[in-house]
C-alpha cells in the first residue's frame, strides 16, 4: 500500500514542502499541525478588482494561488508555496430571498470567506438555518464546501448539494455566476473541487426556517447499537440525525439521537433527564466534554508516550461517559467545541456495507499495539448528485478514525484504509488518505467531466497545488 504521501512531503512541524524553493516566507500550518507550508506571499483583498489584480499580478509571474479558509483541512488542500489567498474580508451576508411555494425556504446569498459560526448566528437572526451541519462552525463557507463537508441525517445530504449558486473568478480573469440552470457544467465542477476550478466569491446555499432539535444522548452497548444500523430499530432512518462513538477495546458507545421537535416546542438546555443529571456530575458526554477537555488532552498525551495505557484509559472514558438530554436551536445542538488536537481520516462507504465493514475495521482497532486513544465517529448520510460529493449516488456511512496529534498512527490510518477501500470506500477530501488520480477515477463517475472542464477554465494550473496534482492529475 502507498504510504501517507501528503505527510511525507507536508512533514509535521519541520517546515518541509513538496514545492520548496528556498524563496518562502512565513510559515503556514493547518488546524491539527501536520501541514506545513511557506507561501510566497500572503494577500487579504477586500474586492473583487483588488482580487483580480492579486491574480493578474500572480499569473505575469508565472506563480500559483491557492485560498485558504481556516485551514481546518488535514490534507493539504490549502497549503501552497505560490500566493496564498485569504477572503475573510469576503464575509458578507449579500441577499435573502425567499423561495416561492416553500414552507418558508429562502436562498442565502453570502461572501465566501464567511466562517459558519458567523454565517449560523446571520441565519438565526433571520428565521433561518442550515438544514444540516458537521460538528465544528470554524470553516469558511467555500472551504467547507471546497471538501465536501457533512454532518449526519441518513435522509439529508452534505453541504454542497444545498447549494445553489455560485459566483467564482477564473483563471482568465473572468467573474461568472453559476446555478443548477446557469453555467451548470461550471456549477457542478465548483461544488466541490478543492479551490480547483477558480477562486469562490460568494455561494448561494438553500436554508430552511430555523427549527429545534432534541437531543439525546446515551451510553449504549456495542451490541446493540449494531443490532440496529439496519435491524429493528434502525436508527438511521428512524432519527433526523443518527450518529455514535465507539471506544475501541470496550463493549462501550455514545449513541447520539438528534430529532427536530413539534412547533411550538420551547428550547430547553436544562437536562430534560433529571435523573441523568443527577449521575452527571461526576461524569462527560463525548462531544462537549470529553473530546474538548484538558483531562482528554492529558489521558492523550500520557497514551502517546505509554502507549499500553491506551486500553485502560479507553475502558475508563467509555465508562465515565453519561446520558443528556435537551432542546436547542439546531446549530447549537449539532455543534461541538474541539480542543483537543488531532488528525483524521474518514471513509465514506456505501450505506449497506457498514456493519460487516465495522466489524472487520473493529479488530484492527482492538489492536493493543496500535494504541488508539480516540473513539471512532460513524455518521450517515442520503445520496446526492454533486459530481465529487463522497456520497455521489450512493446512501453513504461515514467511518471517521482520529488519532491524537503527536501520536503513532500511520500503522492504524493504513490498516484502516485498506478495510474501507475493499468496499469502495471514497475518502473525505479534507481528511487523511493515500489515494492518487487514478485510484478517485474509478471511484468518482464525473472525475474525467471535473478535470476536461479544469483543463479548459484553468488550462495553466494557476489554481494547482500538490495535493490537487495527487488527486486530479497534472493541471497542465
Ligand atoms: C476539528 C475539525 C472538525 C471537523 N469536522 C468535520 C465534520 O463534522 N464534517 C466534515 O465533513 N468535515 C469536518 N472537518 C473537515 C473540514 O470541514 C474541512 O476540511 C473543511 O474543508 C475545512 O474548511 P476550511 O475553511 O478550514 O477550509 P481549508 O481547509 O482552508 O480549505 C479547504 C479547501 O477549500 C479551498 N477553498 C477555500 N476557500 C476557497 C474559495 N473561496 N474559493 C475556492 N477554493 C477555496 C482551499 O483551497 C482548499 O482546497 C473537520 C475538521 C476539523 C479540523
Amino acid at each position: 500500500m502507498a504510504a501517507f504521501r501528503t505527510q511525507g512531503r507536508f512533514t509535521p512541524g519541520n517546515g518541509a514542502s513538496a514545492e520548496s524553493n528556498g524563496r518562502w516566507s512565513n510559515t503556514w500550518t493547518n488546524w491539527a499541525g501536520n501541514v506545513t507550508s511557506r507561501p510566497r506571499s500572503v494577500e487579504t483583498p477586500s474586492t473583487p478588482l483588488a482580487l483580480m489584480r492579486v491574480l493578474d499580478r500572480a499569473i505575469a509571474q508565472g506563480e500559483t494561488l491557492r485560498v485558504v479558509g481556516a485551514g481546518h483541512s488535514f490534507t493539504p488542500a490549502a497549503a501552497t508555496n505560490g500566493v496564498q489567498i485569504s477572503l475573510d474580508n469576503f464575509d458578507q451576508l449579500e441577499s435573502i430571498v425567499p423561495i416561492e411555494g416553500t414552507n418558508g425556504e429562502a436562498l442565502v446569498t453570502v461572501g465566501a470567506g464567511i466562517r459558519l459560526h458567523v454565517l449560523n448566528r446571520v441565519l438565526a437572526e433571520n428565521g433561518l438555518a442550515m438544514p444540516n451541519l458537521g460538528d465544528i462552525d470554524h470553516q469558511s463557507i467555500a472551504g467547507a464546501l471546497g471538501t465536501g463537508t457533512h454532518g449526519t441525517g441518513a435522509k439529508l445530504t452534505g453541504l454542497a448539494a444545498q447549494v445553489r449558486g455560485m459566483r467564482i473568478l477564473l483563471a482568465s480573469g473572468d467573474v461568472v455566476e453559476t446555478s443548477p440552470t446557469h453555467n451548470s457544467q461550471l456549477f457542478k465542477a465548483a461544488q466541490v473541487s478543492l479551490g480547483a476550478i477558480g477562486i469562490v466569491l460568494a455561494v448561494t446555499m438553500r436554508c430552511v426556517p430555523a427549527f429545534l432539535l432534541h437531543a439525546r444522548e446515551t451510553p449504549m452497548a456495542l451490541g446493540q447499537v449494531l443490532e440496529n444500523l439496519d435491524g429493528p430499530g434502525n436508527f438511521a432512518d428512524s432519527n433526523d440525525h443518527f450518529e455514535f462513538y465507539w471506544f475501541p477495546g470496550t463493549q462501550g458507545t455514545l449513541a447520539k439521537f438528534n430529532n427536530r421537535v413539534e412547533p411550538g416546542t420551547k428550547a430547553s438546555t436544562e437536562d430534560l433527564n433529571p435523573a441523568a443529571a443527577l449521575a452527571r456530575s461526576a461524569r462527560f458526554w463525548v462531544d462537549d466534554e470529553l473530546l474538548s477537555n484538558g483531562l482528554f488532552q492529558l489521558t492523550n498525551s500520557i497514551s502517546a508516550r505509554i502507549p499500553a495505557l491506551t486500553p485502560p484509559i479507553n475502558v475508563i472514558a467509555s465508562k465515565a461517559l453519561s446520558a443528556r438530554e435537551y432542546i436547542a436551536p439546531s446549530h447549537e445542538v449539532f455543534i461541538s467545541p474541539r480542543r483537543v488536537r488531532f488528525v483524521e481520516m474518514e471513509y465514506a462507504i456505501p450505506r449497506e456495507a457498514l456493519k460487516d465493514t465495522l466489524q472487520e475495521f473493529m479488530t484492527v482497532a482492538n489492536r493493543k499495539d496500535l494504541a488508539v486513544q480516540f473513539p471512532i465517529e460513524v455518521r450517515f448520510a442520503a445520496a446526492d448528485d454533486v459530481w465529487l460529493s463522497t456520497a455521489h449516488e450512493r446512501e453513504s456511512a461515514y467511518i471517521a478514525v482520529h488519532q491524537y496529534q503527536h501520536s503513532q498512527y500511520r500503522e492504524y490510518f493504513e490498516a484502516a484504509e485498506s478495510i474501507f477501500r475493499a468496499v469502495g470506500g471514497r475518502p473525505h477530501w479534507g481528511k487523511m488518505h493515500t489515494l492518487e488520480h487514478s485510484d478517485l477515477d474509478k471511484l468518482y463517475p464525473q472525475l474525467g467531466e471535473f478535470t476536461s472542464l479544469r483543463s479548459h477554465y484553468d488550462p495553466k494550473g494557476t489554481f494547482a497545488n500538490f495535493y490537487t496534482n495527487q488527486v486530479f492529475g497534472k493541471a497542465n
